[in-house]
């Protein structure tokens, strides 16, 4: 990448991800903008070293509330990657512990001198909120059930990896799409890319009102398996449940879990994707996860090259090294 094309991001005002809407008015080209980058972080994540010295001299800081695995190692990796400083924030040995409330939290952390705070909370608007606050760019790793953008822009790249492009292709997202953020993401961001968006689930699993989402609505996994190139499952979301939604986990698993049975009626290209953590012989038997088609660990592998293009876009046009990637 040249430095003119760093400094003529089309994205250079891009200061906060908080949601896919954040990639700009023309959500396609947004999205097809951090692919491109991402093929060279990828081709970087494939070196003997796997390191440019893109943010040298930037800070990066985690503030999760709310667990996590996959995403905080994958934000922690593409910094590093990136040769940012990180800073880990425990809530749980923190002030915050003791009452400290947001706003001073967020001012704390600003006054060591911070260039991005990667955010998670368990409630919707928490990082929208930060970003009000903060002068550092704000990175959304998922908040409530509202988005979880860098989770969507990794599955974009997942699928055009396999798949080639969006256009047309019929997507199912299979689950708890009422409590998944990953759900309200993935369907602004394949549908943008022009994706056939179907959702599945028991209708006491999708929202109160489907009204204004751009998608197709189906309550029968089993009719539409053989039609998919596409199938994501959700994990049933038990912790941001406050009411039984389902009789038992047997019965959801009976009707819209993906059954070695299942899986064999899909084509032999369709993907098979999660975001994880999977519970396997729910949504997803075992065995299934291992299948050939199932790209799941390639979802992983992918977050850590479309992280760095993130962090990339909201921090690298301004630094000294002026955005070579080689160096
Ligand atoms: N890891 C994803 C999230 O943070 C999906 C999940 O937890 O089910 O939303």
């Amino acid at each position: 990448m040249s430095r003119q094309t760093a400094a003529s991001h089309r994205h250079g005002e891009m200061r906060n991800l908080l949601a896919i809407s954040d990639l700009g008015p023309d959500i396609a080209a947004g999205i097809e903008e951090v692919m491109t980058l991402t093929d060279s972080f990828v081709e970087v994540s494939e070196r003997a070293i796997p390191k440019v010295p893109a943010l040298r001299g930037r800070t990066v800081v985690s503030l999760f509330f709310e667990d996590s695995t996959r995403t905080r190692l994958s934000f922690e990796t593409a910094a590093k990657r990136l040769s940012a400083d990180t800073m880990n924030f425990s809530v749980g040995t923190s002030s915050v512990k003791k009452g400290e409330s947001l706003r001073d939290t967020i001012e704390t952390i600003e006054a060591m001198g911070v260039d991005a705070i990667v955010v998670r909370h368990a409630s919707a608007g928490v990082p929208r909120q930060i970003a009000q606050w903060a002068s550092s760019a704000v990175i959304n790793a998922g908040d409530g059930w509202h988005e979880h953008p860098t989770q969507a822009l990794l599955d974009c790249y997942t699928i055009r990896e396999h798949l080639g492009d969006m256009r047309g292709r019929r997507i199912a997202i299979v689950g708890d799409i009422k409590h998944s953020r990953v759900a309200r993401s993935n369907i602004a961001a394949f549908t943008a890319l022009g994706a056939d968006v179907t959702v599945v689930a028991p209708p006491t699993l999708l929202p109160p009102s489907l009204e204004g989402w751009p998608v197709k609505v189906s309550h029968d996994l089993d009719a539409i398996l053989p039609e998919l190139d596409v199938c994501y499952l959700l994990r049933m979301q038990r912790e941001r449940m406050n009411e039984a939604l389902i009789p038992s986990l047997r019965e959801y698993t009976a009707l819209f879990g993906l059954t070695d049975e299942r899986a064999d009626r899909l084509g032999d290209h369709t993907l098979i994707m999660h975001p994880g953590p999977m519970n396997r012989g729910v949504e997803i038997a075992a065995e299934v996860a291992e299948r050939p088609n199932a790209v799941i660990i390639d979802q992983v592998r992918n977050g850590v090259a479309v992280r760095m293009a993130v962090l990339f876009l909201l921090l690298g046009s301004g630094t000294a090294w002026g955005g070579e990637l080689d160096g």
